[in-house]
């Protein structure tokens, strides 16, 4: 069932155990979900992830794609063991950072750690191929966090922004043996070459992006991988070449998870036979100092942003859509109007300059002209000021037809209105006359029957 070269390796690093292993593999993979707190969104009855508060089991995969609460941004589909990420955060991220994921999409741990960096943190999520992007802006747009930047980059133009970011997660593209049971695929682009391929790219990614991590941040590598090669081997990549050192997670005995299987270093494996979840390496460094001298001084919050001449150009009522609109910067660039928040907005201005924008705060909507037309993002975040709409709460089949895109009769009062499910927005329609007009991206629709 397994490609030969993967089960007597395999065999060989597990010994006896490498049976549960196998045995384990032919179960159905896990479902897990991490709910979304900042939307208030309902809590399910079903068994905790026990290293993630927000995070639970499903006793079976629903179609996600047909639950409105999925497109809301109430929930992420993610994969037990990697909201493990939550523990690290919690034994050694205590103030806001500056955090960069630089291996982000779809989102899975850019959406954790929106949910779980202290108040006030700037999580710049990246990713290099542009269709994946363009999903990782998506599936942040629908969290809504608003204080957080999309990028497209090489890890290299990163290594330019010397000792840059507090924190960085290199959730690293890796071989996939961990995903051999959730996408069965996997395994049939399983090969030994490939193994050496993804742990020499890893090791380029690290060293590529090593500049960017402050003396005495900290950095998180995790793959979804077995073999050492990738693992513990990169490990001691980090703390023998880069001059690293590994630091420990605090566990529990029941989540019985395994430790290193090469060099004396911390390191947190989760094994399916052993841990619920799929397969799932992860280690922790923190930069050792001594070049703190050598940090740029990036200057920020020492002088106001230069106020543009267009900042004044939008009608008074955008203030009145956020919640807080003392906490943002607004502006006007061409007919789009953007908020950026106040305490990072020079950080964004920097990195503006530097890097690969797919996008960044919020974008609350545009000039079209003289009507000023609301963002669905601005629908999405929960910086919205709920009151300045006309809510509309829709049945789950009106639901699914708006998000489909398709025509809806929606009688009420002229203008834009927010459609709801279970309390939670989904995005805007404009009402008119005789009609109403669905503005969900047409990007976004679900396609399939
Ligand atoms: N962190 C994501 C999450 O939690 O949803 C999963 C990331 S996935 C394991 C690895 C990502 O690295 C993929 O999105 C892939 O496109 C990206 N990637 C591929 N080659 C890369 C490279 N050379 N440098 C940086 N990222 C790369």
């Amino acid at each position: 069932m397994f490609p030969p070269d993967f089960s007597s390796r395999t065999r060989s690093l597990l010994g006896d155990e490498y049976r549960l292993l196998e045995a384990a593999l032919q179960d159905d993979a896990t479902v897990s979900v991490r709910i979304n707190r900042d939307k208030n969104a309902e809590e399910p009855s079903a068994e905790r992830v026990p290293w993630c508060e927000t995070g639970y089991y499903l006793p079976e995969r629903i179609a996600f794609t047909f639950d409105p609460l999925f497109h809301a941004g109430a929930y992420y589909v993610q994969e037990a063991s990697s909201m493990f990420l939550e523990q690290v955060v919690k034994a050694y991220i205590e103030e806001p950072v500056r955090c960069l994921d630089l291996c982000a999409a779809p989102g899975g741990k850019s959406t954790h750690l929106c949910s779980i960096l202290p108040a006030n943190s700037l999580p710049v999520c990246n990713e290099v191929i542009r269709s994946r992007a363009n999903i990782l802006a998506e599936n942040l747009i629908k969290w809504g966090n608003p204080n957080v930047v999309v990028t497209r980059n090489d890890p290299a133009d990163f290594g330019r922004l010397t000792h840059f970011f507090d924190l960085i997660v290199v959730d690293a593209p890796c071989s996939g043996e961990g995903m051999f049971r959730k996408d069965p695929r996997s395994a049939g682009q399983w090969s030994l070459s490939n193994v050496t391929l993804c742990a020499a790219r890893q090791r380029r990614i690290l060293r590529d992006v090593w500049n960017a991590l402050k003396p005495e941040g900290i950095c998180i590598y995790s793959t979804c991988t077995y073999n050492t090669e990738e693992n513990e081997e990169n490990l001691a990549f980090l703390i023998e070449e880069l001059g690293a050192e590994a630091l420990p997670v605090p566990l529990q005995a029941e989540w019985r998870v395994t430790g290193a299987l090469k060099y004396p270093y911390p390191a947190y494996r989760f094994f399916p036979h052993k841990t619920k979840g799929e397969g799932f390496f992860m280690a922790v460094v923190r930069k050792v100092g001594g070049r703190v001298g050598e940090t740029p001084d990036y200057g920020f919050g020492k002088e106001n942003r230069k106020k543009s001449k267009a900042q004044s150009l939008f009608p008074d009522e955008v203030k009145s859509r956020l919640l807080h609109p003392e906490n943002f910067h607004i502006e006007r660039r061409g007919n789009a109007i953007q908020a950026f928040p106040v305490r990072q907005s020079d950080v964004f201005q920097y990195l503006a300059g530097r890097l690969s924008f797919v996008s960044s705060g919020l974008c609350l909507g545009e000039i079209k002209g003289k009507d000023y037309l609301p963002a669905h993002a601005l629908a999405l975040s929960r910086e919205l000021n709920r009151d300045s709409f006309a809510a509309i709460a829709l049945s789950r089949e009106e639901a699914i037809l708006y998000l489909r895109k398709e025509t809806l009769v929606l009688p009420g009062e002229k203008g834009y209105a927010l459609v709801c499910y279970k309390d939670l927005p989904l995005g805007f329609v404009k009402r008119l006359e005789n009609r109403t007009n669905n503005l969900y991206p047409q990007e976004w629709r679900i396609r399939h029957e």
